[in-house]
């Protein structure tokens, strides 16, 4: 069996382990019968799943018991107009910090429904860092302010928890969930596609503090309704149910690992594996300002076009894919999310020490 190293921003990789338990699991689970796949989202066996799911999540995140979990569809990007439908409702007034591609496109979504404003960005600095912010930054009657907790594209990431006062923080976790411990009591709303870190494309994740939902706005429709799909469990319609199992796997093995804190440390190790080697070298340069380096997603370029198209190429060739970066923004990145085995990372360096040796700048 071939399995590379796959560097993907998302969707990505997966633990061995889970997906080994999903195909031994494939044609029947448990006493069922039958594929989780093929089950009915009503039926005595998935109940348990899903319900397993949420309490699991809850365990390792230590979630309190007044938010609700719920498990959605639609992806992040339905999220950057549900936020606004449910919580923009008391003042109809939001603030937003732009630190990328995704804060921004959330922004111009909320844009549509009420008084929306930027209180922060560092665009000027091609989003190389996280802008700062202080209380005074937003409006004291805003409904939230909305932040991108990592920044999947340009590599950089939260490493604090920004003050907003007694105003709610909604922030978007999609490459960062479940990658180390956060106090979930100080965030109103976190919402996370599950593609990144947590399982296939499909799903996705809203925890969110029970007093700031029950409020949306008239125009919200059904299923971005945060008060029904609470209400029902996140089954006013068919869930993604197979997504949650996976998902479900996944929580199992972070809870065996030794939960987050566990986890939090190895992701660690990997990228300071990484980032000490582009510290300690001239030809790979990393655009993101040090204190706002993501654990998630490593960002670099070669300062030449012509390399950083070979890099990607090449690395391939030795069973490092996708380190490609993204479109907008050109240069490598590699996403090394919680499935990314310690040893992917040391192969990642040796191949990069191999190609500066390899292919010297003119
Ligand atoms: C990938 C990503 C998104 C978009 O997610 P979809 O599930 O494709 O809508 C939004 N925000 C962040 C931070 C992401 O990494």
């Amino acid at each position: 069996m071939k399995r590379v190293y796959n560097f993907s921003a998302g969707p990505s990789m997966l633990p061995l382990s889970v997906l080994q338990k999903a195909a031994d699991e494939m044609l029947c689970y448990g006493e069922s019968g039958m594929s989780v796949m093929e089950m009915s989202h009503r039926s005595k066996h998935y109940d348990v799943i899903i319900k397993e799911a949420e309490a699991l999540l809850r365990e390792i995140m230590n979630i309190p018991d007044n938010y609700k979990v719920l498990f959605l569809q639609g992806g992040a990007s339905t999220q950057f107009a549900a936020v606004p439908m449910n919580l923009m409702t008391k003042n109809g007034k939001a603030d937003y910090i732009l630190s990328g591609q995704f804060s921004t496109k959330a922004y111009k979504q909320a844009c549509k429904y009420g008084d929306v404003v930027v209180a922060a960005s560092s665009k000027d600095d091609n989003f190389s860092k996280i802008p700062e912010t202080t209380r005074e930054s937003f409006r004291p009657d805003a409904d939230y302010v909305h932040v991108c907790f990592n920044n999947t594209i340009y590599g950089t990431k939260y490493n604090y928890i920004p003050d907003t006062g007694d105003i709610p923080l909604v922030a978007d976790m999609s490459s960062c969930i479940i990658s180390e411990p956060v106090d979930v009591s100080k965030f109103g709303l976190i919402y996370a596609g599950a593609q990144k870190n947590m399982a296939p494309a499909g799903l996705t994740l809203v925890i969110v503090r029970e007093d700031l939902i029950g409020n949306c706005m008239d125009i919200t429709p059904e299923m971005l309704n945060y008060q029904l799909m609470a209400d029902a469990d996140s089954m006013y319609n068919t869930p993604p149910c197979y997504c949650i199992y996976v998902a479900k796997l996944v929580y199992e093995w972070i809870k065996e690992l030794g939960g987050l804190e566990a986890m939090k440390k190895l992701n660690e190790k990997k990228a300071a594996l990484l980032y000490d080697y582009l510290d300690s070298q001239d030809y790979y340069i990393a655009p993101v300002s040090k204190e706002s380096r993501s654990m998630m997603n490593v960002t670099f370029v070669t300062g030449s076009e012509e390399l950083d198209k070979k890099f990607p190429a090449e690395a391939a060739k030795a069973g490092l894919e996708n380190l490609k970066g993204h479109r907008s923004v050109g240069g490598m990145r590699a996403s090394i999310y919680n499935a990314m085995p310690y040893e992917g990372v040391e192969a990642l360096v040796e191949f990069m020490k191999k190609f500066a040796a390899e292919n010297p700048k003119a």
